[in-house]
This record gives structure tokens, C-alpha cells and sequence, in this order.
């Protein structure tokens, strides 16, 4: 049986290349070897939407779009909505009960998750096996105006992007700050298009850019085109298959609806051992 993993993202909006590399790009290979359940946690959203929630069921099928043509599927991994699997809710409400308060008072960590379970499983009996942290190597994702690539920012390269878009987002990149004229060497180091040649291009060429940057032998203007041919390169079998999904969002909806009803069975097993196990059982289920 393998072992069984659980990740999610909120529905905050269309995902970027920095989700691409930092998760999906995992969560794709990690489908070949557990059985793994990933969800959209549209009720998590409310944290910060709890204002402006217009856009979150939109956004549920544009990541769910973002998903499926990055490469996850349907048949191997459970795709859910957190909302479906109101299970969810109930085992929120009872781990609460246990939680103590100093615990909240902390910044939740993979270290209290761990902990909820064991405290659960010490009260009462071992039911949850205590979640393991799986984190990978994040490569950094640079936005276009060399912060951290986030939506908020507005220097994002999304995947829903047009080939043209990203060129267009690519060409306006920040570079590196003193070289002011095509005649000054540049440092590559603090360059947000170097960063993402890092990610984006084949290891010789990186290196051949890093040389022709720092003796101005390459202009910005080339050394951003090699770039944009870089990431259509990458990112245009995701795009391809993108538009294959966006022509068909109610069978994207139907890949929610399908994966929750099963992730739906396994939590309403779980939830019977809960009430059992916390003694408020009826032998209703
Ligand atoms: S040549 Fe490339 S790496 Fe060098 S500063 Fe210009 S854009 Fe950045």
C-alpha cells in the first residue's frame, strides 16, 4: 500500500511559473509513487477573502485548470475541494476541543500539526498517524521587477500566459540596476533574468550568459530574448493543454466533484473511528 500524501493550495487566483517549479512540478512526480490527494481549500481562502468573496469559486476551477495541465492526473491523484468533504469541518471542530490555547499563540508550524495528532491519539487512541513534513529543494522564482514572484506583487508569469504575454513580461524585466548602457558590464548575480536563465535554460547557455554578461559581450535586449525563448519552450506543452481544458471547465468541475465524493469515503471512514474513539458515536454511519 503506499504511503498516502495530502497537499493543497487556496483558490487566490490563476497560478505562476513559481508554482510550477516550487509544487506542481512535485506534486506531478510524487503521483508515480504514493497515493496522493490534492485539494483546493476554498473555506482556508476565507482567512484572507473573507471580504472579497466573489472570486474564490472562479478560482477554484481556474487552479484546477492550472493542475490539470501541468501535468496532474485525475486518474492517479485525487483532485477535491475542500468545501465537498465537510468531514473537514467536523475533525476541525474536535481537534480544537484539544488544541490548548499556548498552541495557538504560536506560529502554526508542521511541528504543531504533529503534535494535534499525537495529542488526539494520546487522549484517546492511535488513529492518525503523525503527518510528515515532504519539503523540497524550492528553486527561487524572481519576479519580473526582481522580488519574489507573487500575485500581489504584480510580477508574475502565469501559466495561463500567452506566449506573447510572457514575451512581452519578459522584455520589460528588471536587469541588473548599474548596467545603464550596452557597453557596461553587468553582474548577473543581482540580474531578476539571469535568476530565472537559472531556471529556465539549459545549463551551457547559463553559463555562456554569465560570461557575455559580465564582459559585455551580450546586451539585456538579447540576453531577454533568449529567455522568452526559453520559458515558451518550457511552459508551451502546459499552455497547449490548457486551452485543450479551458474549452471544457465543466469537465474540469466534474474532476472536483468526482475526487471529493471519493476523498468523501475515506474521510466518513475516518470520522467513524473519531466519534468512536472520543465516545460521541450513535451507530448512525
Ligand atoms: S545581460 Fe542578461 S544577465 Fe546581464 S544584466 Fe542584462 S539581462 Fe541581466
Amino acid at each position: 500500500m503506499p504511503q498516502r500524501i495530502f497537499s493543497g493550495m487556496r483558490p487566490t487566483g490563476k497560478l505562476h511559473i513559481g508554482h510550477w517549479l516550487g509544487t506542481l512540478n512535485n506534486w506531478v512526480r510524487l503521483q508515480n509513487e504514493y497515493e496522493c490527494l490534492y485539494g483546493i481549500v476554498d473555506w482556508h481562502a476565507l482567512t484572507t477573502e473573507y471580504a472579497n468573496v466573489a472570486g474564490i469559486a472562479g478560482n477554484v476551477i481556474e487552479v484546477a485548470t492550472d493542475w490539470l495541465a501541468a501535468g496532474l492526473d485525475p486518474k492517479r491523484s485525487l483532485l477535491m475541494i475542500q468545501s465537498l468533504v465537510p468531514e473537514h469541518a467536523e475533525l476541525h471542530l474536535i481537534f480544537s476541543m484539544i488544541v490548548p490555547t499556548p498552541w495557538l499563540e504560536r506560529v502554526p508550524t508542521y511541528k504543531e500539526q504533529r503534535e494535534v495528532a499525537r495529542r488526539f491519539n494520546g487522549f484517546y487512541r492511535p488513529l492518525f498517524p503523525e503527518p510528515q513534513a515532504m519539503l523540497s529543494e524550492t528553486p527561487k522564482v524572481v519576479g519580473t521587477d526582481g522580488r519574489k514572484m507573487s500575485k500581489s506583487y504584480g510580477n508574475t508569469i502565469a501559466l495561463s500566459d500567452s506566449p506573447s504575454e510572457v514575451h512581452k513580461k519578459v522584455m520589460s524585466m528588471m536587469t541588473d540596476p548599474q548596467r545603464t548602457h550596452r557597453n557596461i558590464p553587468g553582474n548577473p548575480d543581482v540580474c531578476p533574468v539571469y535568476l530565472n536563465h537559472q531556471s529556465f535554460t539549459n545549463a551551457d547557455e547559463v553559463a555562456q550568459i554569465n560570461q557575455a554578461c559580465r564582459t559585455a559581450a551580450m546586451g539585456c535586449v538579447d540576453c531577454k530574448k533568449t529567455l522568452s525563448a526559453s520559458l515558451e519552450r518550457a511552459m508551451s506543452p502546459i499552455y497547449a493543454k490548457r486551452k485543450e481544458w479551458e474549452r471544457r471547465p465543466d469537465e474540469v468541475r466534474d474532476v472536483l466533484i468526482d475526487g471529493s465524493k471519493r476523498a468523501g469515503e475515506i474521510a466518513k471512514c475516518t470520522m467513524t473511528e473519531v466519534r468512536k474513539a472520543v465516545n460521541i458515536y450513535y451507530g448512525r454511519e
